[in-house]
């Protein structure tokens, strides 16, 4: 059985004492109703919030990620945070690729497949995010898109670390819009990916590989699109900063799949 997973990108947002109230809320939420063992929560806090969250995340079973790392090892990189140094404060995972990131700090597919790479150096699981804008959507030309920005993230992974990859499928006309997929359209995506997955690295590795859906995703639309047979999860913005609204989500998972 797949891993379901429900990562929260805070993106940034909240000051030192708003992220502190918001984990212990979620933390206390998570304490009275927690979620199915088989669902892994994740927050993707800022940098210099990693390690509070850490610590204060820890006695609730919650994992940190990182939203960001960068593509080189160590040096002279004003302002870059590396994989190493994650790793150092035992923080496993990372967003990769964010839309956000392409559109406003040129990320390309080469910069991502190697951020990639110096994530799973240092064992940490990367979200690896992808998906079409609107004008793409609506040309008809989205599966097209996302197999480029897929086959790009994956080409090349050490064979020893790939299983590490999380998929994240998020078009970016629904990021941070109010305009969710449909669970019909999330579903064919989300399977489009898996064929793709299974054709380099084989069927089973293909069966096991989560799969996220992020665009929109809330407490009121997120079981329909979870129940769908290939959405592992979802990867959420703007419904993680309030913490009822991301417990709801938590929740959201089919008991029966
Ligand atoms: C995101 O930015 O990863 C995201 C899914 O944002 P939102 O949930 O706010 O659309």
């Amino acid at each position: 059985m797949r891993d379901k997973i429900l990562a929260g990108n805070w993106k940034m947002n909240k000051t030192f004492g708003e992220a502190e109230e918001l984990i212990d809320e979620i933390a206390d939420q998570l304490s009275k109703k927690p979620v199915n063992s088989d669902v892994q929560i994740i927050i993707c806090p800022p940098f210099p919030y990693l390690e509070m969250i850490r610590d204060l995340s820890e006695e609730c079973d919650i994992q940190v990620g990182a939203q960001n790392l960068s593509q080189f090892e160590a040096g002279a990189y004003t302002g870059e945070v590396s994989a190493a140094m994650l790793s150092s404060m035992q923080i496993g995972y990372c967003i990769i690729g964010h839309s956000e990131r392409r559109q406003y700090f040129g990320e390309t597919d080469e910069i991502i497949a190697a951020k990639i790479k110096q994530a799973l150096n240092e064992d940490i699981f990367p979200i690896f995010c992808c998906g079409e804008n609107l004008t793409e959507r609506e040309s008809g030309r989205h599966f097209e898109v996302v197999q480029k920005q897929v086959e790009a993230a994956l080409s090349d992974l050490p064979a020893d670390k790939a299983y590490m990859i999380i998929i994240a499928y998020e078009p970016v006309w629904a990021i941070g819009t109010g305009k969710v997929a449909s669970p019909e359209q999330a579903q064919e995506m989300h399977a489009f990916i898996r064929k793709l997955v299974a054709y380099k690295f084989g069927e089973e590795f293909a069966e096991n590989l989560s799969i996220l859906y992020g665009g929109s995703c809330n407490p009121s639309n997120a079981a329909e699109l979870f129940k769908q047979p290939d959405v592992d999860g979802g990867l959420i913005g703007g419904a993680s900063l309030k913490a009822a609204d991301f417990i709801k989500i938590a929740h959201s998972f089919p008991e029966d799949k």
